[in-house]
């Protein structure tokens, strides 16, 4: 059986809390304050570590971490990040307290990015940092617009009932965007009302499901016809543009709104 909570940190960052009944992993200790006083307030030990791209506020707590329990940092190979005691790479497959993760390589946010999927008996698992967020996708900070479209196409190939962890809650003002890009998407308003509904009762959004995402997420959606005719008529595109375009226009004006 295995249990995902989220620790929250900073402002809006979510540190994933995975435990089975062999140990317990955290996914990006931003901080390790929060981890730590609640693995006292459960008694519990910490077993691994993983990070998914160098951003502080996905490693700050990693060292103090792994130095007081002892355990291994997995985290993506060349990174600017200097505390990763196990590299990983594209396919590469880890076991962590029981469970088989896949690695994918998902540069765009950072070039260091990677997400950590497993199959879990068919209820999937991804923790995907901040490259595929609930109703949107990070920022490209140091890849292209094509390297990140491309590893979202990656992630859109899963399975459709895969559980979404990613890093912040960002999920309202997502879907507030997603709303200007489709007004007209019927599952994207009955998801906005739920996301305001969960976020006034102060609970998180996530995990989300890929298939509500494949529905109702613009950053996965530049191949739709609604999509593409919203984004064409906002920035004068000729009727040559292709989805990579859709995508990089969507993504610029998600920056500047
Ligand atoms: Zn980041």
């Amino acid at each position: 059986m295995i249990k995902i909570e989220p620790i929250k940190a900073f402002n809006d960052n979510y540190i994933w809390l995975m435990s089975t009944n062999e140990g317990l992993v955290v996914v990006d200790p931003g901080d390790a304050k929060p981890v730590l006083s609640y693995l006292e307030k459960i008694g519990k030990n910490l077993s691994h570590i993983l990070i998914t791209h160098h951003h502080f506020d996905h490693t700050g707590g990693a060292e103090e971490l792994s130095k007081k329990y002892g355990v291994e940092v997995y985290g993506p190979t060349s990174s600017i990040y200097k505390g990763i005691t196990k590299e990983l790479k594209e396919e590469d497959v880890i076991n962590v307290i029981g469970i088989d993760f896949s690695v994918i390589e998902i540069p765009g946010h950072t070039l260091d990015h990677i997400a950590y999927y497993s199959e879990n008996d068919d209820n999937p698992i991804l923790f995907c940092g901040d490259t595929l967020f609930a109703g949107g996708c990070g920022r490209v900070f140091e890849g292209t617009y094509e390297q990140m479209y491309q590893s979202l196409l990656k992630l859109k190939k899963l399975p459709l009932n895969t559980q979404i962890y990613c890093g912040h809650e960002y999920t309202q003002s997502n879907l507030a965007f997603a709303l200007k890009v489709e007004k007209e998407n019927i599952p994207l308003h009955k998801r906005f009302d739920l996301c305001v509904q969960s976020r006034k009762n102060n609970k998180p959004t996530i995990p989300s499901l890929l298939e509500v995402e494949l529905e109702t997420n613009p950053f996965l959606r530049s191949d739709k016809k609604s999509v593409q005719e919203c984004i064409m008529q906002k920035f004068n595109l000729n009727e040559t543009y292709n989805d990579i375009e859709i995508f990089t226009a969507t993504r610029k004006w998600k920056d500047d709104s």
